[in-house]
């Protein structure tokens, strides 16, 4: 088991993902409109795979660790229903996606964030290719194993009492900071393709 370091762009909020390796996590390609949309907003469309597949490393949240800058996390939502984006406010960079509770324990980290990315193996999961712009994939891959992953580290969060440890709820489930969600013209701005 490896630990590899992240960072924001700028360097002001750092941190530690721990016990990583392709089994622990799940390395993916989403190809959906939204999250294409949140790496846009964030001015970070540069960053994604051919035919706009965001990357991302599933993992629990118990296993991320901020060391530095902390208090410039920050939480926006693509609609009222969307999940929680979590970023970096200091220069704008994504952090993870979540649900907006900490009973799932589940966050996709941005994988720009790790100068590292082999511990995470290769990748094992494409999602959302329909949405896929073109030159992209036009199949899905390992979904029945990123599935089957997130439930057996799910099961096992909660029977060692770390489910609910994250770095974007506090003790009571709360957001750590209080998501935003995007006005229409924010919105239209973030979708157009
Ligand atoms: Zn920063
Ligand atoms: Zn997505």
């Amino acid at each position: 088991m490896t630990e590899v370091a992240f960072s924001c762009s700028c360097g002001t909020l750092k941190g530690v993902l721990h016990e990583v390796s392709p089994a622990t996590g799940c390395h993916l390609l989403c190809y959906c409109k939204d999250c294409r949309a949140f790496a846009r907003h964030m001015g970070r469309i540069d960053d994604l795979e051919p035919g706009g597949g965001c990357p991302l490393v599933q993992v629990l949240p118990a296993r991320i660790e901020i060391t530095d800058g902390e208090d410039q996390i920050a939480c926006l939502r693509l609609s009222p229903k969307g999940l929680h984006r979590w970023y970096a406010r200091c220069c704008n960079t994504p952090l993870a996606n979540t649900v907006g509770s900490s009973r799932m324990p589940l966050a996709g980290m941005w994988r720009p964030l790790f100068a590292q990315t082999d511990p995470f193996g290769p990748v094992a999961t494409l999602g959302f290719t329909k949405a896929a712009l073109p030159g992209g994939p036009r199949r899905d891959k390992g979904l029945g194993r990123m599935l089957g992953g997130l439930l057996k580290r799910t099961l096992a969060a909660y029977l060692n009492g770390t489910a609910r440890q994250s770095p974007f709820f506090d003790a009571f489930g709360a957001p750590v900071s209080p998501p935003l969600v995007l006005d229409q013209t924010q919105r239209a701005a973030a979708y157009v393709e």
